[in-house]
């Protein structure tokens, strides 16, 4: 049997709605064998992840998502099989987080002057412990009235050039992609369908970003269709590129889609796990075990 990969997600540590152990489960129930945690800029949930999945039999991959500004864009770089505890990368991803919070003072301050008061406020509370991010913002907008889901607030308040956005210099590609690889993981572009680059630019981002060392590129992710997907796998042949899969799950009603839908990668691809050992394996039997009792 074929072991099913889902190599992005999100828990409360950062902008997903579901713990890293309830995340652990649900990737569980829903067939995954091989899950990646990758909060945006923070490793906290890893250890707690880690936890759950021995107890459900599935195998965690230590990830992380990081945001870089790339040609004045913003673009995500994923790290697979990070280590956690690599100093230089727990250091520039708690300077990540200070950034963040001082951006959504600025996002705060930006709405209050359309009329929004306590956008701040009311972000922090719904992220508790967790890093600041726009999605924060947009729950309370969304909660307040004023507007009718996630998708609509963002259009009308959270991207470029509307009220509630504060402009913001994440990390260089180049420092990105040495964090993630110098503590013994890989890098991957996230879901490259997102950022309508044009092709010049997906051509100039892929030979910078396979000169800093980086691995993969996510060929397979809810947001990507189907002609995506060979569009990609062709890109990441020719750049010589490994290719991963994943389902960038957030939560249930604000993700694309739910966990262990995901398609294989097509036949022509290099996976990302080709060289991993093959713990998943141990797992699966594991899974089957716990299944059969
Ligand atoms: P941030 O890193 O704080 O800028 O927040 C970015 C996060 O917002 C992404 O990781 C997505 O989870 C979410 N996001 C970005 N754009 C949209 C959108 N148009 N609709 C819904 N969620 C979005
Ligand atoms: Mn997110
Ligand atoms: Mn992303
Ligand atoms: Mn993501």
């Amino acid at each position: 049997m074929s072991l099913i990969y889902d190599l992005h997600s999100h828990s409360n540590i950062s902008d997903g709605l579901l713990s890293p152990a309830e995340l652990v489960a649900h990737a569980a129930q829903h067939g995954v064998n091989v899950l990646a945690l990758t909060d945006h800029d923070d490793l906290s949930g890893l250890a707690l992840a880690q936890e759950a999945a021995t107890l459900h039999g599935i195998q965690l991959i230590n990830g992380v998502e990081i945001s870089v500004t790339w040609k004045k864009r913003t673009l995500h770089i994923v790290g697979l099989n990070i280590d956690p505890e690599f100093l230089a990368l727990k250091t520039a991803l708690a300077q990540v987080r200070i950034a963040r919070d001082l951006r959504a003072q600025q996002m705060g301050e930006a709405l209050a002057k359309v009329g929004i008061l306590n956008a701040y406020a009311g972000a922090k509370l719904l992220a508790k412990q967790s890093i600041m991010t726009r999605v924060h913002f947009a729950r309370f907008l969304v909660a307040n009235g004023y507007a009718k889901d996630t998708k609509a607030v963002f259009k009308k308040y959270l991207v470029r050039g509307k009220p509630g956005f504060a402009e913001q210099q994440w990390m260089d590609l180049a420092q990105a992609v040495d964090l993630i690889t110098a503590s013994g993981g890989m890098a991957v572009i996230a879901h490259p369908g997102r950022y309508d680059l044009g092709s010049v630019n997906m051509l100039e981002l892929l030979h910078e970003f396979r000169s800093y060392g980086g691995a993969a590129i996510e060929v397979v992710t809810s947001s990507h269709t189907p002609p995506q997907y060979q569009q990609f796998a062709k890109l990441a042949h020719q750049f010589g590129l490994k290719s991963s899969i994943g389902s960038d799950y957030h939560g249930q009603g604000i993700s694309f889609m739910e966990m262990g839908r995901l398609a294989d990668l097509p036949s022509n691809c290099v996976p990302v796990w080709q060289d991993w050992p093959q713990h998943g394996l141990v797992n699966n039997g594991l899974a089957n075990i716990s299944a059969l009792s």
